[in-house]
């Protein structure tokens, strides 16, 4: 028997796009979602302003696409709807620049909320603060719009001044594309602290660190780093494509029987579930988030640091030197495409 979903997934049919197409939306940022946002809604038939910083490096790109740029403040003050798809922790700053932009009922919305989450931004309550967020890099929100499809994507509301917020996310998630795979309702407190959670102890930094630490232990016993290298990091997407496409099922049904048997004794014993504990305690108390923003208050100097060592370590050369050797299948598939016709 197959289980329901606890939370409702939102389609194309629950949402109307009529409810904000008289809206003027600010897209703030030309970056990963920025680009893509802005280009959906303006296929979706949406009156788009980009706002981006007068020296802006995006600004040409913005503007090459037919989208209008002004500066942040500008757009914001035009908009009914202000996006913020800038940096993270850039976004206070300007959240400052923009706040009087937002008049009541207009709506603040985020694809993120770390900054309204841990207070780093309060707006005044008579704004919606919502946030439509797709579950998918820029680039991936823009081809699929393309393609007729779309990513699945979260929404969340945070205050409803208006009483229409969540009915409004809804018509701005199907007006990027998301509704067309899917939408789930979340709270920007759960959102941020599974997103938090799940990036430092599974996807980027559990899987850096169990791969470092499965290298370490072949190379310190004497094996080449190289067979080292393909056992612990490049075999690794063979794996984690098995998974996405099948669930751990599908993967154990694919790899050998002695793989199996051996994943499923042992791969317990080399994780640290208390580890996990403290870490989501420190997502959930705040503790992650001021050491974060004073981390850049004080221009990142650990993350410099990290940053350095994680470049310096053995596996970067290696992989680096590796990779090479069998670029060849890439070059070989680009000079097919790039081949002139009369050739
Ligand atoms: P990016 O880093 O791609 O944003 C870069 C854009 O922000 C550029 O246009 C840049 O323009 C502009 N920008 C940078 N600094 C400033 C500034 N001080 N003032 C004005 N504009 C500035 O951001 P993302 O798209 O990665 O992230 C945007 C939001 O989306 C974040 O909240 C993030 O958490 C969320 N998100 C991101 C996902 C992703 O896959 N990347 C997925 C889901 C959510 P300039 O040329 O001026 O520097
Ligand atoms: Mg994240």
């Amino acid at each position: 028997m197959t289980e329901e979903f606890t939370t409702t997934v939102y389609h194309d049919e629950d949402a109307d796009v009529s409810l904000i197409e008289d809206e003027t939306i600010a897209v703030l940022g030309y970056g990963s979602q920025g680009h893509a946002h802005a280009l959906n809604l303006k296929d979706s038939g949406m009156d788009v302003v980009v706002g981006l910083r007068e020296d802006s490096s995006s600004r040409e790109a913005a503007e090459a696409e037919g989208l209008r740029v002004e500066t942040p403040d500008v757009a914001a003050a035009e908009a009914d709807r202000v996006v913020m798809l800038v940096p993270d922790t850039v976004q206070p700053a300007v959240y400052e620049a923009i706040e009087d932009g937002l008049e009541a009922g207009d709506t603040l919305q985020f694809a993120h909320g770390f900054n309204i989450h841990y207070g780093q931004i309060r707006p005044s309550e008579d704004v919606d603060v919502t946030m439509s967020a797709p579950k998918s890099p820029g680039h991936l929100v823009r081809r699929t719009y393309e393609r007729g499809e779309g990513t699945p994507g979260l929404i969340a509301i945070y205050q409803d001044a208006t009483g229409s917020a969540k009915e409004e996310s809804l018509a701005y998630s199907k007006a990027i594309g998301c509704t067309r795979a899917g939408v789930i309702e979340t709270t920007f407190q759960e959102e941020v602290e599974t997103d938090l959670f799940g990036e430092q102890a599974v996807l980027c930094g559990g899987v850096t660190e169990m791969v470092k630490a499965g290298f370490e232990t072949l190379v310190d016993a004497g094996y080449a780093p190289e067979m080292a290298y393909f056992e612990c990091l490049n075999e690794l997407k063979l794996i984690v494509d098995l998974m996405y496409e099948g669930g751990h099922m599908g993967m154990w049904n694919s790899v050998s029987d002695t793989a199996e048997y051996g994943g499923l004794t042992r791969g317990e014993e080399v994780i640290n579930r208390e580890g996990m504990d403290k870490l989501l305690e420190e997502v959930q108390n705040g503790e992650f988030a001021r050491e974060w923003i004073s981390e850049n208050q004080a221009h990142r100097p650990a993350y410099k640091q990290y940053r350095d060592a994680e470049q310096n370590h053995q596996i970067e050369e290696v992989g680096a030197r590796l990779r090479e050797l069998f670029s060849w299948s890439e070059d070989a598939e680009q000079e097919t495409q790039e081949a002139p016709a009369d050739d």
